[in-house]
């Protein structure tokens, strides 16, 4: 029985996870639930899965989750705020931590649970973008087991060869990592148009059902762009080595080239559950109540490679990648302001790529080698995409 500690639980991640965990009672116990706002749905999910703890992340909310908490018959201790995130996070008893919040506001919680060297199950992206190198390197030190969620590094991890050396592709024979993407709702809209597009237009996903930061940062291919970065960190790869191809169908989730001339692809419906049931089981397989693929309904198999004037924030990741920690640092911060105007109605879609250049233009580049420069260093590219809101409002 392994004890699992999901953090972000109330979310769409959060939730496909305990969709899967349902369907293997005797292999996984619930051992803590976190979350942010939704606080009537986490208690809801207390009182199924019963936990030992249930956290969130505000401690000015404390009081309304305990009357929650007593009103619904939950029957597990409240803890509140930062420091009780990396409590549940790093714990002796816990196995596997899902890291499943979405932002930046993961960073701490997961870097608790690699320090401790849990098995890390990694949706939380923003994480390594932030902090790359530290967070490997503590990988590495604590000897903590990192396992990625995200469907496309997760089936490129299932193309890797088992014996895949850190750093070291060539070694293995591989050409290049293909990393996929659908191109998001937006993909055939004329360029023209886009400025007028809404939130709930750009959180339409075709394919994936998500949280809106993360749907609007696939319509602006962000979402990509910050997959590109990820996949640096996550397999010792240089930008060169990826290439980032549109499949508009969501089936294939990403590929690996070998020097040979063979292509492995990770195949299936777009479902997060496969990814999430994989990296709870693996090196074994488990059910994940996905149906499985049929492909006499799969009429149809495309790629074609992004344009990067439709797709001004993926060309900005990957420069950013290139430029190194600090530029991919701030460009996830302004990326998260700027996102969350646009959700609020305060920023027009195209406006997204305008606020994150200007806040790479203006940052000065900086070596990151604390968690609290990285930290400080978010900070000032937020003040900075808060000011060149204002301005573009003004
Ligand atoms: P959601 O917005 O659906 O859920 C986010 C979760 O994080 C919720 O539980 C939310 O709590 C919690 N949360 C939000 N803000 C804070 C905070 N400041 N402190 C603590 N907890 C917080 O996001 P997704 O599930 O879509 O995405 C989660 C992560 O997984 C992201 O990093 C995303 O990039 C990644 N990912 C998601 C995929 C998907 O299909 N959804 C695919 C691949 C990666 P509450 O709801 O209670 O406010």
């Amino acid at each position: 029985m392994q004890n699992v500690t999901l953090l972000g639980a109330t979310g769409s991640i959060g939730q496909s996870t305990l969709d899967v965990l349902s369907r293997h009672p005797d292999e996984y116990r619930v051992f803590a639930l976190t979350a942010h706002r939704q606080l009537d749905a986490l208690m809801a999910q207390a009182k199924v899965y019963q936990p030992r703890y249930v956290v969130i992340a505000d401690e000015s909310d404390y009081a309304k989750a305990k009357s929650l908490m007593s009103e619904t018959g939950v029957n597990a201790e409240l803890l509140a705020g930062p420091q009780a995130l990396e409590f549940v996070s790093g714990h002796d008893e816990v196995h596997t931590v899902m890291a499943a919040i979405v932002g930046a506001a993961g960073l701490m919680p997961t870097m608790a649970a690699v320090k401790a060297g849990k098995r890390v199950l990694l949706a939380n992206k923003e994480s390594l973008v932030m902090s790359g190198k530290l967070f490997m390197d503590e990988v590495s030190r604590s000897g903590a087991t990192l396992l990625p969620i995200d469907s496309e590094h997760n089936a490129i991890f299932q193309c890797l060869p088992a014996d895949y050396r850190y750093g070291q592709p060539q070694a293995s024979g591989i050409a290049k990592i293909l990393l996929t993407g659908s191109g998001g709702p937006f993909l055939n809209t004329p360029k023209q148009t886009l400025a007028s597009v809404t939130p709930d237009q750009a959180c339409a996903h075709p394919n994936w059902s998500m949280g809106r930061k993360i749907s609007v940062d696939s319509a602006t291919m962000m979402n990509k762009g910050l997959e590109f970065i990820e996949a640096c960190w996550l397999f010792g790869v240089a930008p060169a080595q990826i290439q980032v191809v549109i499949h508009p169908q969501s089936v294939i989730h990403s590929m690996v080239q070998y020097l040979d001339g063979s292509v492995l692809a990770q195949m299936g419906h777009p479902d997060m559950r496969t990814p999430i049931a994989h990296a709870l089981a693996y090196p074994h397989r488990i059910d994940a109540g996905v149906a499985p693929l049929d492909f006499s309904q799969l009429l149809d198999f495309s790629f074609r490679l992004p344009d990067f004037e439709q797709y001004p924030n993926l060309k900005l990741a990957i420069d950013a990648c290139a430029a190194g920690q600090y530029a991919t640092t701030a460009l996830n911060a302004a990326n998260e302001i700027a996102v969350d105007a646009f959700l609020q109605g305060q920023l027009g879609f195209t406006q997204i790529a305008v606020i994150n250049a200007t806040v790479l233009e203006k940052i000065e580049p900086s070596e990151l080698e604390s968690l609290e420069a990285i930290i400080e260093y978010d900070g000032l590219a937020r003040m900075l995409a808060r000011q060149a809101i204002d301005k573009l409002r003004s």
